[in-house]
Formats: C-alpha cells, structure tokens, sequence
C-alpha cells in the first residue's frame, strides 16, 4: 500500500463511512492545487508542545534541503495532520489542515483542539504523497483533578560543536511525561574547526536564513529528533538562540553593531525560534519581542511557570555594588506581577518556576565577602531576595534553572546575606546535554571545591553532561541526576549520579545518594 493510501485507509476505518465526505485530505480540488513539492519534505521530524488538557500544539517544517533555506518552493502548502490514539492510526480522532507559508519558513504549528485530558496521542503530517514520521504526546490532566504523577525530564544548553546529544537517547529510555527545556537550544556560535561536529555557515547567524539553517542542522540530530517525536516539549530560550548575555535590546557587544542592528538581529532570531518550536501563536514574534513567559497547570498537581530571563532584563551589573542596585530588574515590572499572581492564587501541590538561570547564590569569592556572577539571578539581588520573600508564603516551590553547564542543586534561602535565614524552596540547576563537552574532574574539583564552605545551600553539584529527571507527587519529588559517558561519540550509557527527594510541605532538599 502507497504511504497516501494507508493515510487515507487509517482515516477512514477510523472515522466510519459516513465521516469520511467530511475528510479533507479526501478532496481532490485542494490536492491539485499544491505546488510540485520535492521528495524528503520531513528531514526535521516532528514535535508537540505546550499541552493543555484539552490541546497540544503539533510541529514540522518542511525542509527537503534543511541546511540550505530549507528547499521549499515560494509558495503556500496545505498541511494535513492527524491525531489517533493508538499508534497505527487506527483510530484518529482529530484532524486537520494547516497552511505551511514561505513568510514562516514552511513551519506547521497545529494547534489540535478537542482532546481529551490526561491522556496519550499519536500524531503525523501528510502533504501529497509523504507522510511524517509519527510522534506521540500528551495532554495535560483535567484542571480538577488532584491526584497522579507526572514525569518531567529538564533540559538545557545543547552546543552541536561541543558534542552529541547523547542524553536524549537515555531520556527516551526513561519515558518522561514532559520535556522542559530552558534555554541555549542553539549557540550563536561561528563554526569552529576541530570541533566535535561543525557549526553550518561561515560565522554568526544575523539574518532570518541563517538563523533558520541554524536551528535545522540542531534539529537533524537524530537523538533530539527523536526525543521531540517521544513526549511534549515545553520551551523557552535564553541567551546563545540570540547572541551571548544578552540583556533586553542590548547586544554583548554594543559597540559593535548598532541599536537599530541588534533589533534587526532579534527579530531574525525570535522568528526562527518560533518557526522552530512547537509553541503556540501566542509566541509568534512582532518584530524583535515575543511572548514566551506562560503558565500551564497540570491538574492541581504542578502549576509550572516559565519564566523570560532576557528580554526585559536590565543590562548586567559590573560591580558587586551594581548587582544590589534596586533599579536592576530580571523579570520587567509585568512579567513579576504576573508571576507573582501566579503564584500567590495557585491552586497547585507544587509551584514550579522554569528559570533560564539560576536563582540561588553562588559566591566565587573564597572566605571573607562574596563575589557574584552578574549574568544570573545573582546580578538582580534585589529583585531576586524580594522575590525568595514571596517564596516563604508559596506552596512548595521549586526552581528549575540551566545556563550554568553543572549540575548544582541547592537549598533556597530567604535571604542568602544570613546563613541561618529560612529555607523557602529548593532549585535544581539541570547540567547541559552537550554544552562545555566531556567534563574535567579535576578541573572542576580544583575551581568548585575550595568554594564549598562560602556556599553552604549547594547539597550537590557536579560537571557531567546530562540531564534531571522528576517524578512529581502528590507527597514528594523523586529526583534523579542523569549523566552520560560521554558527548564526544554518538552513542554513549547513561546512570543516575545522585538521588535527591523534595518532601511537600517541607522546603529544601535532601540528598539521598
Ligand atoms: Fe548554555
Ligand atoms: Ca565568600
């Protein structure tokens, strides 16, 4: 049977014959009036996000020549997807058609309606002849519902030069309900020879095509490909998917390119973003914003709030004294009272807070007095300590961060300034799945060691590549440090580092081996 029959004939078993006139991808008048597409539209798989208990957003592009503008004739292309609930398509219960438009890089973001809560589906794509590969997802519970668990693996910092994204094969293994991935999807990065695998093109991405080449060569990788087709993702970014550290419309370097230069370069970047991710119209960009900081609740087990660490951020601090500058902002006045109101009326056992970087203190500076990274949460102490204040009147929060490329996990403190201030909640800063390489014990032992004493909340941290994984419940979180034996090869095995359990109702972390 030809790909297209077997589309049809699991459509049509499926939804009886009376159904079948309503059938779109039945009609022939639209089938005629696609343009004539080349062979090997699916070469980036396909991908689900954002669940909600009644919806998931399903994604593909359509790129026979990824690497190279994506391959596609100037022309709009009608999409047909469906969704099953089994995974030969026995039964598709939702379907549809969706326009593929050359101003989106022939990007498909379905929004599939009409699902029912809780549960897992099978979708694909068809246009003309070929069919995608399949991918399943999973639908938020019903926003009553209080009981369950939910499997979350965190996820951050993939630099293609710096390996394979070997974790992503163990978090296949491991089955997680929901991907959280928090930022640096792609480096910026020129491509630099030597490297475990070349960056495409012949420097920094600036404009929309390279930008989109760029997220196509991440998204060739056959172990992310896949982990995007086993469960739902839930995005954001951070800095490297625009340009190192940077902070609102200020660049890394703003002597080097302009102002009007630098909003040119977002809305190339955020627009390629979007094109990229399965994420709902809500984050199409206008110009050089997007919308990206969300809130999805599951049931009222987990409301997880994702946060925008960088587009409304005051430009980094220099100085100790400018970290503590109360007019430094992370969140932007809007984004902190919707977050707050968030958390202040959840309804959730947990409240979890996707951070691109981290919240709770590092101080690098040895013994007496304290020395901060500006970049991260530490940079806007006074934001950040109002914000742990809020914390203390919160149900169980829980920080899931990345940017740092380790894994360090720490109690978090009402006011960090006073050792025996309360613990409010507890963060896990998630390693990075190939970013920095295969680690360096002694390098990190050398550096991080010696600063163990000045950070007395750390109760584990760690230089391997990998990823966490939660099993959220209703009384506690079971968490789990992933880590591979190596990114510099495309196979690699996988073992639990540590285990570590959050208890409802009592803040902090404890490390359980
Ligand atoms: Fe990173
Ligand atoms: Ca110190």
């Amino acid at each position: 049977m030809s790909d297209r029959r077997r589309f049809l004939a699991g459509s049509a078993a499926a939804l009886g014959a009376a159904a079948v006139t309503q059938l779109p991808l039945a009609t022939s008048s639209y089938a005629s009036a696609q343009p004539t597409l080349p062979d090997g539209l699916f070469t980036l798989g396909v991908a689900s996000g954002d669940p909600l208990p009644d919806a998931v957003v399903l994604w593909t592009r359509l790129a026979p020549d990824p690497l190279h503008g994506g391959g596609m004739p100037d022309a709009p292309v009608a999409v047909e997807w469906q969704v099953a609930t089994d995974q030969h398509f026995r039964r598709i219960v939702r379907h549809g058609i969706a326009q593929a438009l050359p101003a989106y890089g022939h990007s498909v973001h379905a929004d599939a309606r009409g699902l029912e809560a809780g549960r897992e589906y099978w979708y694909r794509f068809r246009v003309g002849g070929q069919i995608s590969p399949a991918g399943r997802t999973h639908t938020a519970p019903h926003p009553h519902s209080s009981g369950g668990s939910l499997r979350i693996a965190l996820a951050s910092c993939q630099n293609w030069q710096n390996g394979f994204f070997t974790p992503y094969a163990d978090m296949k293994a491991q089955n997680p309900d929901l991907v959280l991935f928090v930022g640096d999807y792609i480096y910026e990065s020129a491509p630099a020879a030597g490297s475990v695998r070349v960056h495409e093109g012949a420097g920094e991405p600036y404009t929309l095509e390279q930008y989109r080449n760029r997220y196509a060569q991440y998204r060739t990788d056959p172990d992310l490909q896949a982990m995007h087709a086993h469960a739902p993702w839930v995005v954001t970014f951070d800095d490297h998917e625009v340009d190192n550290d940077w902070a609102g419309e200020v660049p890394q370097d703003p002597a080097k390119q302009t102002h009007e230069a630098f909003l040119t370069r977002l809305t190339a970047a955020f627009q390629a973003y979007y094109e990229h991710m399965p994420v709902r119209a809500t984050a199409i960009p206008d110009g050089p914003h997007i919308q990206m900081y969300r809130r999805f609740d599951y049931g009222r087990l987990i409301r997880l709030n994702v946060l925008d660490t960088r587009q409304f951020r005051s430009d980094q601090a220099t100085t100790q004294a400018g970290a503590q500058d109360p007019v430094m902002t992370m969140l932007g006045a809007e984004q902190k009272d919707w977050l707050l109101r968030g958390l202040n009326r959840s309804p959730a056992r947990w409240n979890v807070i996707a951070s691109q970087i981290m919240m709770a203190e590092t101080d690098i500076q040895q013994g007496e007095g304290k020395l901060w990274f500006y970049d991260a949460w530490d940079g806007y102490q006074t934001e950040r300590n109002a914000l742990l204040a809020e914390l203390g009147a919160v149900r169980n929060p829980l920080v899931l961060s990345g940017d740092r490329h380790l894994t360090m996990i720490s109690d978090l403190k009402k006011d960090f300034g006073n050792p025996a201030s309360a613990v409010v909640g507890a963060e896990f800063v998630g390693t990075s799945i190939s970013s920095n390489g295969d680690q360096d014990l002694a390098a990190f032992d050398a550096y991080w060691n010696p600063l163990r004493a000045d950070n007395p909340h750390w109760k584990f941290i760690d230089a391997h590549r990998g990823y966490h994984l939660f099993d959220i419940g209703r009384q506690s979180v079971q968490a789990q440090v992933r880590a591979v034996s190596t990114v510099l090869k495309p196979t690699a095995t996988a073992s639990t580092l540590a285990r570590l359990r959050v208890e409802s109702d009592r803040p902090g972390v404890r490390l359980l081996g």
